[in-house]
């Protein structure tokens, strides 16, 4: 195997460093690659962190799993990319400095903006040597996801990985156009997305059980001895829907992310600071509360909370 110019044997372990672009001050801008091989053949798995520069739970998953020494594997090969968006991840930011996604730049392009470039050396370079991916993200814009993965479940495949994974919860979700999922799926690739906690905070329930599923789902291909047991059913989620407020104020949640509510029941307020008004917000549907705003102040139109519908 060789990425960037650097052969790495079986039974090696080489840290890689990519340049990928410099600061106007000059500084450079570089992509650190973890490999580690084992000695026998097997297949290769990429655990990546930091697509989104400010989604740092994932960033701590990895540097965790790597401090562990559970990136090793018994066979095989994996690849630990902690930060991808290295711009992001100094600016407290999920984007790259032009502004864009890199989540919505793929497959990229040599000779594009930042995030172009950034998808364009994942797409030419790594993805194109894994077998396997799990891609580490947190909610964005104060919303914190309890820990769950998100794949097309149309795909035997992914319905194995998902449940080797075992999170909490395992969310059917279509392809974003653009993404990295739907440009490896492309290549045939297999990537999960793990949502776990918020932008900018670490949690350390959802920083644990992507530690876990990480272990799971590498007992799964035969590349690890660890096998840690979940302590929760794993619920499978096809259908989900947002609650959204119906006007501007401050919101209050009555509920916890993760809890089941039901059918009308009544799970927060949006007040108003003038003592003017006070709505009452009740669930349409029941299910699994999967995410939740925690900014208080909300406009109309804001989601509120995303709820997984069980049937
Ligand atoms: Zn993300």
């Amino acid at each position: 195997m060789e990425i960037n110019g650097i052969s790495i044997e079986p039974g090696e372990q080489k840290s890689i460093e990519v340049n990928i672009g410099r600061l106007p001050s000059h500084a450079s801008i570089d992509i650190v690659i973890h490999v580690a091989r084992a000695v026998g053949d097997g297949p290769v798995l990429l655990l990546m962190g930091g697509l989104h520069g400010d989604e740092i739970n994932g960033v701590e998953i990895i540097r965790r799993i790597m401090e562990r020494k559970k990136n090793i594997p018994s066979r095989g090969t994996v690849i630990c990319i902690p930060i991808l968006n290295i711009f992001g991840f100094i600016h407290f930011s999920r984007y790259v400095p032009d502004g864009k996604d890199v989540n919505r730049s793929f497959p990229g392009n040599k000779n594009g903006s930042l995030a172009a470039r950034v998808a364009y050396y994942l797409m030419k370079n790594i993805i194109p040597i894994i077998d396997y991916g799990i891609d580490f993200h947190t909610g964005g814009d104060d919303r914190f996801n309890f820990p769950q993965i998100r794949s097309m479940l149309n795909d035997k495949v992914n319905i194995k990985l998902a449940e080797a994974f075992h999170a909490p919860f395992t969310l059917h979700s279509q392809y974003r156009p653009k993404s990295l999922r739907q440009s490896a799926a492309k290549l045939g690739k297999h990537i999960l997305v793990y949502e776990g906690g918020e932008s900018s905070r670490f949690d350390e329930y959802a920083i644990e059980q992507g530690i876990h599923g990480t272990m799971r789902f590498m007992n799964y291909l035969n590349m690890s001895k660890s096998n840690p047991q979940p302590q929760y059913e794993n619920i499978v989620i096809r259908r989900s829907s947002w609650i959204r407020a119906k006007n501007s104020g401050m919101f209050l949640s009555k509920v916890k992310c993760g809890e089941f509510v039901n059918k009308n029941q009544v799970v927060g307020h949006i007040n108003d600071p003038f003592g003017e008004m006070n709505q009452t917000i009740k669930t349409r549907l029941s299910g699994n509360i999967i995410g939740l705003n925690n900014n208080p102040l909300v406009h109309q139109g804001d989601a509120l909370m995303h709820i997984g519908i069980v049937n």
